[in-house]
């Protein structure tokens, strides 16, 4: 079965998408069978993946509304090694567009039961919001990755993730459970990020992954030219440590499967 996890904070600019993206890539390197689900209106996902959203004519949009089946939606970028359910500016109608329907919250979840054996990670990379768009991927999720800045108004601001995620586990998705939390951009010469950082082990503990993504332009670079960093330039600091976090990531995986056996 496949590990379904939402990268996600309502915060912008914390680096979800380009930690979707990479971690995607690690994954794919690593030889695992990813799928990525761009559910921000601004694509950023898809064009980081290598795919012009401009030209995409189904998207995760069409399949949220039942306008398109998951196969038609679903894009190889054969670049990135991994597959991609789209998103564009349309997306941006589906919020209101949702609103009447019923099951709402449960459109994405119910769309990802055609992917059942077909992938070992789903990343799902969520819009700067908690709105019907991220709860629909904390519907569907296993568990949520939360990448942040160590900055003073971090962890001010995971409180209210953290009581979403909270709200979403005693409704819509019992199951669903806090996977990590990533530092990411992180300037380690600064005193202010230390301590949120202390702060967040006391808090999270070993949720924290022991990765740690630092700032490194390499990273900002990548995604002009539609590659993941470690295929831009595999001896980045970036790139090693989006690789890192890959095999964390699967580290992590391994020891909870062998928990449950
Ligand atoms: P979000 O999806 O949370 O809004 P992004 O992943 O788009 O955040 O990142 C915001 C900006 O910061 C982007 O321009 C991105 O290229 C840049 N960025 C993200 N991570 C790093 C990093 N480790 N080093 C340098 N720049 C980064
Ligand atoms: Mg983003």
């Amino acid at each position: 079965m496949a590990r379904i996890f939402a990268i996600t904070n309502q915060k912008g600019g914390v680096g979800k998408t380009t930690t979707t993206v990479n971690l995607a890539a690690g994954l794919a390197l690593l030889g695992k069978r990813v799928l990525l689900i761009d559910l921000d209106p601004q694509g950023n996902a898809t064009m980081g993946s290598g795919i012009d959203k401009r030209e995409v004519t189904h998207t995760v949009y069409h399949l949220l509304l039942d306008q398109a089946k998951l196969d038609e939606v679903v894009r190889r970028s054969d670049r990135a090694g991994y597959d991609v359910l789209a998103a564009n500016r349309d997306l941006a109608g589906a919020e209101i567009e949702l609103v009447d329907e019923e099951g709402r919250e449960y459109r994405l979840r119910h769309a990802l039961a055609a992917v059942d054996g077909r992938y070992d990670y789903v990343l799902i990379d969520c819009p700067p919001a908690l709105n019907l768009l991220t709860v629909n991927a904390l519907t569907a999720a296993n568990a949520v990755i939360i990448p942040m800045q160590c900055e003073y108004y971090a962890l001010e601001g995971l409180t209210d993730l953290v009581n979403t995620v909270k709200k979403v586990k005693a409704g819509l998705n019992p199951g669903i459970e806090i996977e990590g939390l990533l530092r990411a951009m992180f300037d380690p010469r600064n005193t202010l990020a230390q301590q949120v950082s202390d702060q967040l082990k006391g808090h999270f503990g070993a949720k924290v992954y022991d990765t740690v993504i630092p700032r490194n332009v390499r990273v900002a670079e990548a995604p002009s030219y539609g590659l993941s960093v470690m295929a831009y330039d595999k001896t980045s600091r970036g790139a090693q440590a989006y690789m890192q976090l890959a095999e964390e990531v699967v580290r992590r995986e391994e020891g909870r499967q062998h928990g449950k056996a």
